[in-house]
């Protein structure tokens, strides 16, 4: 369930699991409050339901998303229509998400859903955006996905890392499943987030956590993993669309399941760079299928697919 967590005064976290990203509520001082991510489109009723509930009747003025994800700005259209708030966006994607080109913005590729919005500003690396007070800086933290932005507010020592940093780990690196190196990005901005001193991190996945040198330990120990056998992470990564795919369908028969992953791009060109494993790409969908039911991420009864 979804939980407000205190880490400072006018500000509340919805912790929404993994097919949502958290969505973070800056509460403003009359200019109106400012929301950070919101969260995966099969979720956006709820999402639009916390966020009044948690406003009070405040005006909703912004939404900010950290980078536009499926499970970070699915929510945005719902909330537009609600609240008639601005939307700001990384400024990498602007021309993508204006134009909505699926394929640049990653949902073409992946096979995920996203509702269609219209964004109305561009948050650029350097800038800062005043909310209730508090200063929030925007930094670029490329890696986990290029575009991708993290908000730090000095005077409270509050970072934003959304897939940046989480307790235990950071997103898929996308780029690499592409070809294109991103694991010294990786490396890179965990140093950034590190040399901010921040006393608490909000992630977007999971709860807030004061323990940072901690989190970065356990996240350079997996960038290492990761960089040492890359093909462990493509692994990771065809493991990753799968389980999100389930968490969007819920379930699925087995052969559809395979079939969906033989005709996602993505899919198909971490097949091909880990060499064409076992014949097909739809082969390879079962030994993948067959190694989340095992860890315990899925499970499947009479030829249909569940998520776990
Ligand atoms: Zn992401």
């Amino acid at each position: 369930m979804p939980s407000a967590l205190p880490v400072l005064p006018g500000l509340a976290i919805f912790q929404r699991g993994w097919m949502s990203s958290n969505n973070i509520l800056l509460h403003g001082e009359g200019a109106g409050a400012v929301l950070v991510d919101a969260g995966h489109v099969l979720h956006a009723g709820q999402t639009v339901a916390l966020v009044r509930q948690a406003l009070r009747g405040e005006p909703l003025a912004g939404v900010i998303n950290t980078h536009l994800h499926s499970d970070h700005c699915g929510g945005n259209a719902s909330l537009q229509r609600a609240f008639g708030c601005r939307i700001t966006i990384p400024p990498g994607q602007w021309e993508a998400a204006r134009a909505w080109d699926e394929v640049a913005l990653s949902y073409g590729p992946t096979g995920q859903r996203c509702e269609r919005f219209v964004p109305d500003a561009r948050l650029l690396p350097g800038d800062a955006v005043e909310v209730g007070g508090r200063r929030w800086s925007a930094l670029a933290a490329p890696g986990h996905d290029p575009h991708s932005l993290i908000l730090f507010n000095a005077a409270d020592g509050v970072v934003i890392t959304a897939d940046a940093l989480w307790e235990r780990g950071f997103g898929v690196v996308f780029p690499e499943l592409e070809g294109e190196s991103a694991f010294d990005d990786v490396g890179a901005v965990l140093d950034l987030i590190e040399s901010l001193g921040a006393r608490v991190a909000v992630p977007g996945h999971g709860e807030p956590f004061e323990d940072i040198a901690t989190a970065l330990r356990f996240a350079r120990e997996r960038l290492a993993a990761f960089r040492a056998r890359p093909e462990r992470h493509a692994r990771h990564g065809a493991k990753v669309l799968v389980k999100y795919h389930l968490m969007e369908e819920r379930q699925q028969p087995l052969t559809e399941l395979l079939a969906w992953c033989a005709s996602t791009p993505l899919f198909v060109a971490v097949w091909e760079r880990l060499g064409r494993p076992d014949g097909s790409a739809a082969a390879f969908a079962g030994v993948i299928v067959r190694e989340l039911c095992a860890s315990g991420a899925l499970a499947q009864h009479g030829g249909v697919v569940h998520d776990a």
